[in-house]
């Protein structure tokens, strides 16, 4: 299989043409757009700015989305130490949300000494939902050349009770841990409000709707908060907009009690689904749903190319597959 000589994808992902040099469109066009990066001083400073005029105006100055992966830890490291915020932080138990990720979201709450709520959502509802991503990621689409089917939806449900939230609690940022090679620049700060956050909920909750009925409903927003146009959160993604080395992001996450979970695969450090999804999603097109993320932060400096293949090439696990599927109540192999 032919692979880009300089990032780490493959022949298989979607409209990649490969140059006499055998690098691939995404690096030359990569390469011609000025330097990804320039920008981080100004999204700093906006966000201080940001701080200023928000903080301490309310019961808390930030709502972080809490995983318990080491991205997201040094997200929170970001927010109260470098920041100075006082946060609410929550998880959200997708039913596959791992032991070693329970403990290190106990360890750094107590280190951290935040206010943290769970939530967990009926099981039989995320099992509708994941199934549904299934049957339902089969065409490509952009959003599928990033993530699994699998991984998007349950991104975009977190997303949606991070914004419901924080409507409900007004509370003025909301804060995710997307990495620079989920997330460009641009997403660094957004400030949202209704009409954009009812536009993005209905391409993605009527579809949903229109298959599984009301039970997602309980994720997303409704007419209530919308009527509350006043009080939709900048949503912000610190860790684009800040030097992003992995060696030093788990140094500080180890700070706080942080551990590599062993019971998770090579790309993720919190959920149990992770294998299954890249399973399906790689025996479909091709490509692993990480080569995106993997291929730009390898572009960006902040991993080595060896380290990127490794990673996409590591066997996913099996016993942890046929656990995922047999908890969906699917046949395994
Ligand atoms: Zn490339």
């Amino acid at each position: 299989m032919k692979i880009c000589s300089h990032c780490v994808l493959n022949e298989r992902f979607p409209g990649i043409k490969f140059n006499r040099d055998g690098i691939c469109n995404y690096c030359s066009s990569a390469k011609k757009k000025k330097q990804p990066r320039m920008g981080w001083n100004k999204y700093q400073e906006k966000f201080m700015q940001l701080i200023s005029q928000y903080k301490a105006k309310g019961c808390y100055d930030c709502l972080v989305a809490y995983s318990g992966g080491k991205d997201s830890t040094y997200t929170l490291h970001l927010l109260k130490d470098k920041y100075d915020l006082n946060l609410l932080t929550f998880s959200f138990d997708n039913g596959f949300q791992s032991d070693g990720a329970r403990r290190n979201i106990r360890n750094a709450l107590n280190n951290f000494k935040v206010d943290h709520w769970t939530i967990t959502p009926n099981f039989e509802v995320m099992k509708k939902i994941f199934l549904d991503a299934v049957d339902t990621g089969v065409h490509m689409n952009k959003a599928l050349t990033r993530a699994s089917s699998i991984c998007s939806i349950c991104i975009t449900l977190i997303r949606f009770v991070g914004f419901r939230l924080a409507v409900d609690l007004e509370i003025p940022l909301v804060a995710f841990g997307m990495s620079p090679g989920q997330a460009s620049l641009a997403t660094g700060l957004v400030k949202t409000n209704a009409r954009l956050i009812r536009t993005m909920q209905e391409s993605v909750f009527l579809p949903l709707w229109n298959r599984l009925g009301d039970c997602a409903k309980s994720f997303f927003l409704e007419e209530r908060h919308f009527r509350k146009t006043e009080k939709f959160p900048y949503s912000v993604n610190p860790l684009v907009f800040t030097e992003y080395k992995e060696e030093k992001i788990l140094k500080i996450a180890r700070q706080y009690g942080w551990e590599k979970p062993d019971d998770t695969d090579a790309n993720s450090t919190n959920c149990l689904l992770n294998s299954f999804a890249n399973q399906v999603h790689i025996e479909r097109f091709g490509f692993n749903p990480y080569a995106y993320e993997i291929a730009e932060l390898v572009r960006l400096g902040c991993m080595t190319r060896e380290e990127g293949l490794r990673r996409l090439n590591t066997d996913l696990p099996q016993e942890q597959i046929d656990s995922a599927k047999r908890k969906l109540g699917l046949e395994t192999s």
